[in-house]
């Protein structure tokens, strides 16, 4: 028998959490963004729960090729669009669309050969300061490119710093509202916090299309202000694994390295087949949540390579080989969100679903 532990894609899950981005932006279209291998899910696994996408969004090269394997002949939109010359003739072969965002990705541009032209985003620094043009320099930049023959169509594009914070949207919104007056194209402004919290009542802010990625993933962008259920969204990743062990505790007793549990009196605990070499993450604080047969419980003493150790006291029957439940969906339906788990490791449900490790068989249900 393999190791008892595992991972599971909830197709349904994420159709239904690509209809609320959708829901979110009436009218705009969707890119499903599915980088860092579908933010850990694997593209592949989560592809039959988001076909429901007009397109899909992500920065590997070969994950754009990936997708198009699967057959999707629909939009493909490169993030951080093209690293060297070479790439743009991929998109050429491929018909991938991709962002433009500095001054030597039109140069590249501007010397590719292709029979077909090119569908560009233009990306405007309006605040963030990561990648983008400038305000200033945006309209040059655009300029510059609406002269190429190797392009046919440009959407503006920008992202926000803030959206799952108190700052929120407006900021940034004015300063792209401001640089791309009378401009003509689509607008693409909206991550999954920005569909969420603004698109629903602000239609510059809604715009053309909407890029939601970790609501999708069954993750609240602006956790714990709002978890997943005030979203309505529903977790698209379980890890799961089994009790391979439990050992009765008397009062003094320690638990695993460093000793850092102490019973304080009799009690039962498990003895999980899930660790850091699983991508549970080791710096969780004592007392994270897990459930146990789908009865919330907690983690007591240090996680290790292999082994997390839990407390058995609200779940007496748990025995060996039964069902525990890391972060997601539990068999009885009961639901642990992997932001709780998130939080208890001083980080977002992003890094732990991305970080799901190689070794954890995972599959698609
Ligand atoms: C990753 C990414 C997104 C999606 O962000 P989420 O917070 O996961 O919704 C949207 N736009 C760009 C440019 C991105 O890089």
């Amino acid at each position: 028998m393999p190791r008892p532990t595992e991972a599971l894609i909830h197709t349904d899950a994420l159709a239904h959490n690509l209809r609320r981005a959708r829901a979110s932006a009436p009218d705009a279209k969707v890119w499903a963004v599915v980088k860092a291998n579908a933010y850990g899910h694997g593209i592949e696994r989560a592809y039959a729960g988001l076909q429901g996408a007009d397109g899909f969004a992500l920065l590997d090269l070969n994950e754009a090729e990936r997708v198009r394997a699967l057959g999707w002949r629909g939009p493909i939109l490169l993030l951080e669009g093209c690293f060297e010359a070479r790439d743009l003739e991929l998109c050429s072969r491929l018909n991938l669309w991709h962002t433009v965002h500095h001054e030597a990705q039109i140069d590249m541009l501007a010397a590719h050969k292709t029979q077909q032209p090119h569908q560009v985003f233009l990306k405007m620094n309006s605040g963030m300061n990561r990648l983008g043009f400038r305000p200033q320099a945006f309209r040059a930049a655009w300029q510059r490119l609406s002269g190429l023959t190797q392009v046919d169509s440009i959407t503006l594009m920008t992202h926000f710093s803030d959206a799952d914070g108190p700052a929120g949207v407006a900021a940034q919104t004015a300063v792209f509202e401001a640089a791309t007056r009378e401009m003509p194209g689509d607008r693409s402004l909206c991550n999954s916090a920005a569909t969420l919290r603004f698109a629903p009542n602000d239609g510059a802010v809604r715009a053309d299309w909407v890029r939601p990625g970790i609501m999708v993933y069954g993750s609240a962008p602006d956790f714990p202000d709002h978890d997943i259920a005030h979203w309505d969204l529903q977790p698209t990743m379980s890890l799961r694994a089994r009790l391979i062990a439990t050992q009765a505790l008397h009062a003094g007793d320690a638990v695993g390295y460093g000793s850092r549990f102490r019973a304080t009196g009799p009690m039962r605990i498990g003895i999980v087949a899930c660790g850091y070499a699983d991508g549970y993450p080791r710096v969780v604080r004592e007392d994270t949540p897990v459930l146990v047969n789908g009865v919330r419980t907690r983690i007591v003493g240090r996680v290790s390579m292999d082994m997390i150790t839990v407390d058995l006291a609200p779940v007496p029957e748990a025995g060996v080989d039964s069902e525990v439940t890391l972060w997601g969906r539990a068999q009885n339906g009961a639901v642990l969100p992997i932001d709780e788990v998130a939080a208890c490791a001083g980080t977002v449900g992003y890094e732990l679903m991305c970080a799901l490790a190689q070794r954890v068989p995972t599959r698609a249900v």
